[in-house]
């Protein structure tokens, strides 16, 4: 994909120019191809990974949820809550929503009562530290207390193909289905940003 990226840009690039992370003047032909790409990246393959991240949502729907209460009983999240606390006063809408419903477990072991296999995946796969939730709204029968009023988070979870689901879920197998594709567009996607940082804008017109 790095490679696809690079040969993209370079079929643009004009004779007598070499790097895209040069500064040009305004106006030269280093700034046009700079702005070319650019150009290319918003409207080309920004837009192509953007459909096919609709397509992975869109097959999403031949799944179904089974109702485990998993993601109710065991939210984790790569934040504290006192991170999470700080997003939500910046505005955060997913950090605000997640805090209108989901607490803290006070132990790793208690998150890892309710489902130690999902735990024991979740280690073996992030090596970043992991925060456990529960929501309090969930019954003893795994029914939500608040169904109709439940935040977005929840009623569209799960949205991300990246995320770590447990076995138990019914988006599973959506999950395993996608993941390498959903892989390869967040990676192009951290290359066009990579790009987007280092090409100099002032002058790249
Ligand atoms: S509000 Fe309801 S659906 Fe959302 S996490 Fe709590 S119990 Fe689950
Ligand atoms: S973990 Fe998956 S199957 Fe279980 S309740 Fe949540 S969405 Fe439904």
């Amino acid at each position: 994909m790095v490679e696809q990226v690079q040969k993209r840009v370079a079929d643009l690039c004009p004779a007598g120019v070499e790097d895209i992370f040069e500064t040009y003047e305004a106006g030269s032909a280093g700034a046009k191809w700079q702005a070319q790409v650019l150009d290319m990246f918003e409207n080309d393959i920004a837009k192509e990974i953007h459909r096919k991240w609709q397509e992975i949502l869109l097959y999403r729907e031949k799944f179904m949820c089974k109702g485990c209460a998993t993601c109710c009983k065991l939210a984790c999240s790569e934040f504290s809550p006192e991170q999470l606390k700080q997003k939500a006063a910046g505005g955060d809408r997913f950090a605000t929503q997640f805090l209108s419903v989901f607490v803290p477990y006070a132990t790793r072991e208690e998150a890892s009562e309710v489902y130690p296999e999902y735990l024991q995946l979740l280690d073996d796969t992030i090596s970043d530290e992991v925060y456990f939730y529960h929501c309090p709204k969930l019954n003893d029968c795994n029914r939500c207390t608040d169904y109709e009023n439940r935040p977005q988070i929840c009623r569209d979870f799960p949205d991300n193909p990246l995320s770590i689901l447990p076995e138990s879920c019914g988006f599973y197998q959506w999950r395993q289905q996608v993941q390498p594709v959903a892989l390869m567009l967040h990676a192009t996607l951290e290359i066009l940003n990579y790009y987007r940082d280092k090409i100099p804008q002032s002058t790249s017109s």
